[in-house]
Formats: structure tokens, sequence, C-alpha cells
């Protein structure tokens, strides 16, 4: 059974369609990064997989959960798709561990005692065990990244979805969280990433689809899609990117 199984999604806002008709099957394991302009439809196609926003039309499967037309399906899916913002969207007066462990006590119900040892474990996995009980203001944009994705980690998602997640840092700091979501893609974690970043969507993704003006134009594996696109517009969006 497929981790998403996505047909026909489409999202308009007002009377611009965003989302024109989208197809989307992930493996369970499978890494997929998603590339494209700005303003193509990466981060609402993300927040229509989470349940973030409602769609207009499509029927999509996610994490076992079946959501149809117009109904909403951030509730039903109850974490089990961790999204991972650009902006981190931390709570700004709960420590890192804090963070961590308001999912699962609120969403799961998990005993207090318990959700500390695994929000603990979780923020060992990133890095950042010597940070539990700093406020995110005390933390660099890569920490809070890193503590972004501990959080994501803690409701056990069955598919994780990266918006950008190194675009609001300091050049500086981009390869820390980049090798956290590297060491994820190794566990064979089911993940989508929307990225900027070519060469990390060449090592880590096992596909790669490029979207435009809300549909996908092309996808592949990643490396014949980066080396060799045969669609015109990739070729184009390529040779911006560098
Ligand atoms: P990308 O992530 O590829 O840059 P987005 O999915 O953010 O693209 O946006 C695609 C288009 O949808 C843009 O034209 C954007 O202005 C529009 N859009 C996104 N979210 C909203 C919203 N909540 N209300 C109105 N328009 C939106
Ligand atoms: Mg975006």
């Amino acid at each position: 059974m497929s981790a998403i199984d996505a047909k026909g999604l489409k999202k308009s806002f007002g009377d611009t369609p965003v989302l024109a008709g989208v197809d989307l099957t992930v493996s369970p394991g499978e890494v997929v990064a998603i590339i494209g302009p700005s303003g193509s439809g990466k981060s609402t196609l993300l927040r229509c997989l989470a349940g973030l926003e409602a769609l207009n039309d499509g029927a999509l499967t996610i994490a076992g959960v079946t959501a149809g037309g117009k109904s909403p399906l951030a509730k039903t899916l109850n974490g089990r798709v961790g999204f991972v913002f650009q902006g981190f969207n931390l709570f700004p007066h709960r420590t890192a561990l804090e963070n961590v462990i308001e999912g699962p006590i609120v969403v799961r119900k998990t005993p207090p005692a318990e959700a500390r040892a695994k929000g603990l474990a979780m923020l060992e996995k990133v890095g950042l065990s010597d940070r539990a009980n700093a406020y995110p203001s005390a933390l660099s944009g890569g920490q809070q990244q890193r503590c972004a994705i501990a959080r994501a980690l803690a409701m056990d998602p069955e598919v994780i979805l990266f918006d950008e997640p190194t675009s609001a840092l300091d050049p500086e700091l981009v390869g820390e969280v980049l090798a956290v979501i590297r060491d994820l893609a190794v566990e064979r974690r089911t993940m989508i990433i929307v990225t900027h970043q070519m060469d990390f969507a060449r090592d880590v993704a096992d596909r790669t689809i490029f979207m435009d003006g809300g549909v996908i134009v092309e996808q592949g594996p990643s490396r014949s899609l980066l080396a060799s696109p045969r669609e015109e517009r990739t070729r184009r969006f390529l040779a911006r990117s560098g």
C-alpha cells in the first residue's frame, strides 16, 4: 500500500487555481524532493497533503487516512503526518523539550514522564540534548529547525513533509539541518522535501518532482531528472537555479 496516494488534487484561492490537478503516489520509505519556481504551488500541495488546507477536488489517502472532496483531514490524521515549516513555528514561550512533548501529551495523551523520555531521545537524535531547557529565542536558526524536526519525530509520523526547511537559515547553518534530514533518509523514513538545494535533492531523494503552474511538469529518479530533464520548462528552471 502507498504511503501517499493523491489523484486529481485541485485547490484554488478565490478565482486563482493554485493546484490544477496533481497526481502523486509515494511508497513507504521513499524520499521525494519537490523543486519548482516560487508560486508554483509547492507549499500548497504540502499543506493539502497534511490536511492543513481543504481540497476543492480530488482524492487523497495519506498515512492510511482518506479524504475526499472538501472534508478536512488534519484532525483525523492526528499527527500521523509531520510537517516541518520554513519558519520553524516553535512555540516561543515553551522550551525546546516542551515544544517536542506538546503533541504527544495533548494529542496522543501520552503520560508526561513517557513523553519527556521520548522527547529527550528525539532531541538527542537531532543533536540538541544539551539545549532541552532553552527557549527558542536562545537557539540559533539551525537549532530551532532541528528542534522542529524532533517535534515532528516525537509523533512517530508515517510521513514527514518538509517545506523549504533551510530557506530561512544563514548559509553556515544549512548543513546541520540537511545532515539531520539525510540521517532520516538513511533510516528510510517516508518524506517529501520541498527544496532549492539541488545537490541535496540529487544525493538524498530517490525521486525529484518539478512543479510549475500548479501541476507536476516532470518527475523521475533525482539523478536523471536533474542531469537530463526532458521538458523545456524544467531545463530553463534548472539553468536559472545554477
Ligand atoms: P510555492 O510554495 O511554490 O512558492 P505556494 O503554494 O505558496 O507556492 O503558492 C502558490 C500560489 O498560491 C501563489 O500565487 C500564492 O500567492 C497563492 N497562495 C498561496 N496561499 C494562499 C492563500 N492562503 N491565499 C491566497 N493565495 C494563496
Ligand atoms: Mg513555498
